[in-house]
């Protein structure tokens, strides 16, 4: 086995615990409120935290490109305690992690070097540009072209690329950015910075929820970049570098239907103790403790165990997690909704109004089931992956776990694995 990739425990819990500092003096819940009733991305929060004072961004680069050299775990223990905050803020850190991660697994090394650096060293807001208007679950039917740009020799110099990027979060706010386009050989990755000629930002969305972070439309107009900006260095490799980070960033947002529906849930819990109704508190009344507290508090255990399980094995040097990645985030978003839900109706009449933040909690876990794929989409990719795999090794996929199971019982038969099922 590998020596797992990430941070010690105690440099990790380092920077929780500066995460939390600063959290708790820069979002406070009636600032939180505001943002939420105005729309407004924290653009000086976002900057304080990408700050070399706090650094916050500099878990997910490489160390030899300035950046800490976080794992996946790491970076889930990060996203669960942002989201439990405000997840509109990990949301902007999201599609930094996001933008940053074409260049990341795809790039030379050249681009590494320059682009990662610049991310770790100036801070830089990125933005990661994949969806359109018509393509959003089937990525591949992107519309954004990538012309080349020949000399008088022939030689490829650079691209103009031209298209309408949608719901681009950080789309308003970046500095820079990595579009998907087509090129002749097939959809790739760019690097295109703010002020290049011919981006601009399109329409700001009013949004049901995560209403602190910025998510806008951007469009390409005979947008011209070089060739050191064709992430990789070879075209048609887009779809694969975007695939290559899905069991990672997918654990992601799994950590944020986690945090989401925890903090909605540690609210409840609170509200619980103190909220008297027939002669005690309401935490005291079975029914209301196992239904709207216990239940969820079980689904987000195991949904944890499950994707730091799973950041364990990527840590470890397994490349190949799509399936469990899709696995932790249905089931980690889905069981961070019901949360969120059951903390409104835990707190009753109270719960539906603004006030007490649960609402929110619940409008902003919302986004956790819909990007970084559906729900539906996970559930496709689960069911056709695991199937293929079953096929192609004609069933050794579930022997292998029964055969675990095994060894779990022969090791200690007080565990309950045995097989074959006893009759
Ligand atoms: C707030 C926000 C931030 C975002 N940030 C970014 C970003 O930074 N960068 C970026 O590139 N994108 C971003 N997105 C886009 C996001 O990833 C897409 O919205 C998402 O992938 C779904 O695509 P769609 O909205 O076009 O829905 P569609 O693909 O049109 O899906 C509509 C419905 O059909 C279902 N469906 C589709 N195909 C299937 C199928 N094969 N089987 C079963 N059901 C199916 C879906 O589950 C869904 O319920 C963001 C979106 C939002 C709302």
């Amino acid at each position: 086995m590998n020596v797992p990739a990430g941070l010690s425990t105690e440099m990790c819990d380092m920077v929780i615990q500066t995460l939390k500092q600063v959290t708790s003096r820069e979002l406070p819940d009636d600032f939180i409120l505001q943002l939420d009733e105005k729309d407004e991305f924290p653009m000086e929060v976002i900057q304080k935290m990408l700050s070399p004072d706090v650094g916050l961004h500099l878990i997910f680069l490489p160390e030899n490109a300035g950046g800490l050299g976080g794992g996946a775990r790491d970076i889930c223990r990060v996203s669960e305690e942002m989201a439990k905050v405000d997840l509109g803020v990990a949301t902007a850190f999201l599609a930094i992690c996001l933008g940053t991660d074409p260049i990341l697994v795809g790039g030379t090394d050249e681009q590494k070097s320059k682009w990662l650096s610049r991310i770790a060293g100036e801070g830089l807001i990125v933005a990661y540009g994949v969806t359109e208007p018509a393509a959003g679950s089937n990525v591949a039917s992107i519309q954004t072209t990538a012309d080349q740009i020949l000399d008088a020799d022939g030689n490829v110099t650079g691209y103009r690329i031209n298209g309408t990027k949608q719901f681009i979060t950080n789309g308003g706010v970046a500095q820079l950015y990595t579009i998907l386009a087509k090129t002749p050989s097939g959809p790739s990755f760019f690097v295109v910075e703010r002020d290049t000629p011919g981006l601009s930002v399109g329409k700001h969305e009013e949004k049901h929820g995560i209403r602190a972070s910025n998510t806008t439309g951007v469009i390409l107009e005979d947008v011209e970049v070089p060739l050191e900006n064709l992430i990789g260095g070879q075209e048609g490799v887009g779809l694969k570098q975007a695939n290559a980070v899905f069991g990672y960033t997918r654990l992601m947002v799994g950590a944020f239907g986690l945090g989401g529906g925890q903090g909605a849930l540690e609210r409840a819990l609170d509200y619980a103790l103190t909220r008297e109704q027939f002669g005690g508190p309401i935490y005291d009344k079975q029914g209301y403790r196992l239904k709207l507290l216990v239940e969820s508090w079980i689904d987000l255990e195991a949904g944890r165990a499950y994707a730091e399980q799973t950041a364990l094995t990527i840590d470890e040097g397994n490349p190949d997690l799509a399936t469990e990645g899709s696995i932790a985030k249905y089931w980690c978003t889905e069981a961070g909704l019901k949360a969120a839900n059951n903390a409104i109706q835990a707190l009753g009449g109270y719960g539906y109004t603004r006030e007490y933040l649960v609402e929110k909690m619940y409008r902003d876990v919302r986004i956790t089931t819909i990007y970084e794929g559906t729900s539906e989409i996970q559930q496709s990719i689960i069911g056709m992956f695991r199937w293929k795999e079953t096929a192609r090794s004609k069933g050794a996929f579930y022997e292998g776990v029964a055969a675990d199971l095994d060894k779990v019982h022969a090791e200690n038969g007080n565990v309950g694995a045995c097989s074959p099922w006893p009759t």
